[in-house]
C-alpha cells in the first residue's frame, strides 16, 4: 500500500492546522455521518491518544448564552445532544461563574466528554503504524494525473506513475481537484475558508478549565470564535471564518489568480456570496480590525484586552458548496469503480478520522477480497 502527500511531511494543511478539539457531537443533525462518525470517533480517539501515550485531556467543553435569543438557541442544541445521545448538564449563570470565574453568561451548556489532543502528533502514530505494516509513505511530490483502467488506477506522480488496483483520495483542499482529474461526476466546488486564530497572552494560561464557546447562529456553518485550552498550555481564540482567495495561502494577504478565476466561474459562490453578505461583511471587517474580533469574546469572557491577542498560525477549511450556492453540511463521498474520494470533511473530521477509515475499509471491503493492494492519493490524519 502506498500514500502518495505532496507536501514534505503530513498534516502540514487541515489536519495540523485546527483547534485540537476532540468534538463529542453537539451540532450535528441526528442520523447524519457526521452525528455518528463524530460521537464514535470522540471516544476511539480519547482511546487511541491513551494507549499510545500521546498528549489528550478530557476537559469538557462550556456553550455560553449570553442573552435571551441564545439561551433559545442553547435549548434546541440541547435537544439535539440528548437526540445524539451525548451527556450534557445545564448550568445557571451562577453556577457557570462558579466553575469559570472569568467568563460571563446568562446560562451554559456543560458537554463534559469534549476533549484536546494534537492531531499531527496522531497523524505521526498513524504513520509510523502505516509503515509498520508494510505501508510505504512518499512525500514531496503531487499526484498530477489519475486513469482509471479496468482491473487497476495509474498515479502519475511527477515524472513517475504508480499502478494499484485500487485508489483513495483524501484531498482536503483538493478534493475536487483530484476527483476531477478522474472525471468523477460531481456537482460542488470547495470554496476555502480561513479561520484566523490568535494566542492569548501567557497569563491567561491555566485560567480555563473547560474550552469556552459561544451558542452559534443556527443559520451558519461555523461554531464561533472560540477559546480553546491548546494542548501545549496556550489558550487560543480562534476560529472566524473569511472566505480565502487561495487555497492553501496562509499569509496575511494571499491572492491565487487560478483558485480567484476557478471561483468566480462557479455559480455556486456566488450563490453562496448572495446568501451571505451580511455575515460575509461582519467576518470580513473583524478580520481586518482586531476590535470586532475582540468584541465577539468580550461577550462572554470580559477581561480580554487588545493588547492580550497575539499572532496564532491561520487554518484554513475546505467546505463543499453545491452549485445551488448551499454547504454541503455531511460528509460526503464519490466513487468509481476503482476510487474512493473523500470530497467533504470539515470538522469534525479530526475528530472523526478513525470512523472515517473504518466506512472507507468497508467500502473497500465490499469491492474486494483482503488480499487487494490499493494505492492511496494524499494524506488524511
Ligand atoms: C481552522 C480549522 C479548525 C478546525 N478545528 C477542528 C477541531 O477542533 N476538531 C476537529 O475534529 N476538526 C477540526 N477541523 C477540521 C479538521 O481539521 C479537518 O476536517 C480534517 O483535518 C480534514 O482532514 P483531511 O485529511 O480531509 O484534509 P487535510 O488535512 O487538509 O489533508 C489533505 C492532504 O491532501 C494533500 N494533497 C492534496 N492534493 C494532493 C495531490 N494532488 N497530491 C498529493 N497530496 C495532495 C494535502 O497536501 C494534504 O496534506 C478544523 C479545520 C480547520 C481548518
Amino acid at each position: 500500500m502506498l500514500l502518495v502527500e505532496k507536501e514534505n511531511r503530513l498534516a502540514r494543511h487541515q489536519t495540523g492546522r485546527n483547534s485540537g478539539v476532540i468534538h463529542a457531537g453537539v451540532y450535528y443533525a441526528p442520523g447524519s455521518l457526521k452525528a455518528d462518525f463524530c460521537r464514535r470517533g470522540a471516544s476511539v480517539t480519547l482511546a487511541f491518544c491513551r494507549e499510545h501515550g500521546l498528549p489528550v485531556a478530557q476537559c469538557g467543553k462550556l456553550l455560553v448564552a449570553t442573552d435571551a435569543l441564545e439561551v433559545a438557541r442553547m435549548a434546541d442544541l440541547e435537544q439535539r445532544c440528548r437526540l445524539n445521545g451525548i451527556h450534557t448538564e445545564r448550568l445557571s449563570g451562577d453556577a457557570l461563574k462558579r466553575r469559570e470565574p472569568h467568563i460571563t453568561g446568562e446560562a451554559a451548556l456543560l458537554v463534559p466528554a469534549t476533549g484536546i489532543t494534537d492531531y499531527a502528533r496522531i497523524t505521526a502514530t498513524l504513520a509510523r503504524q502505516f509503515t509498520a505494516l508494510g505501508g510505504r509513505i512518499r512525500t514531496g511530490r503531487p499526484v498530477t494525473a489519475i486513469h482509471e483502467k479496468t482491473d487497476g488506477v495509474r498515479v502519475t506522480i511527477g515524472k513517475d506513475s504508480v499502478y494499484g488496483r485500487y485508489l483513495v483520495a483524501c484531498g482536503g483542499l483538493m478534493a475536487d481537484r483530484l476527483a476531477r482529474m478522474m472525471h468523477i461526476p460531481i456537482d460542488f466546488q470547495i470554496i476555502p475558508f480561513r479561520g484566523e486564530y490568535f494566542a492569548l497572552a501567557p497569563v491567561f494560561q491555566g485560567r480555563f478549565s473547560h474550552l469556552i464557546y459561544p451558542i452559534p447562529d443556527p443559520g451558519l456553518p461555523f461554531l464561533g470564535v472560540h477559546l480553546t485550552r491548546m494542548i501545549d498550555g496556550r489558550v487560543t481564540v480562534g476560529p472566524n471564518a473569511v472566505l480565502g482567495w487561495k487555497r492553501e495561502g496562509y499569509g496575511r494577504i494571499n491572492l491565487d489568480a487560478a483558485d480567484c478565476l476557478e471561483m468566480l466561474r462557479f455559480p455556486g459562490f456566488w450563490k453562496v456570496i448572495g446568501a451571505n453578505v451580511k455575515s460575509g461583511l461582519g467576518e470580513m471587517r473583524d478580520a481586518l480590525f482586531r476590535r470586532g474580533y475582540l468584541r465577539r469574546v468580550q461577550k462572554y469572557c470580559p477581561s480580554v484586552r487588545l493588547s492580550d491577542l497575539r499572532p496564532y498560525p491561520t487554518g484554513i477549511r475546505a467546505q463543499a458548496v453545491l452549485r445551488d450556492g448551499s454547504l454541503v453540511h455531511d460528509f460526503l463521498f464519490a466513487e468509481s469503480e476503482r476510487s474512493l474520494h473523500v470530497c467533504n470533511a470539515p470538522s469534525p473530521a479530526a475528530t472523526s478520522a478513525i470512523p472515517i477509515g473504518e466506512y472507507i475499509c468497508e467500502k473497500l471491503d465490499e469491492k474486494f477480497s483482503m488480499s487487494m493492494t490499493p494505492v492511496r492519493a494524499s494524506a488524511a490524519a
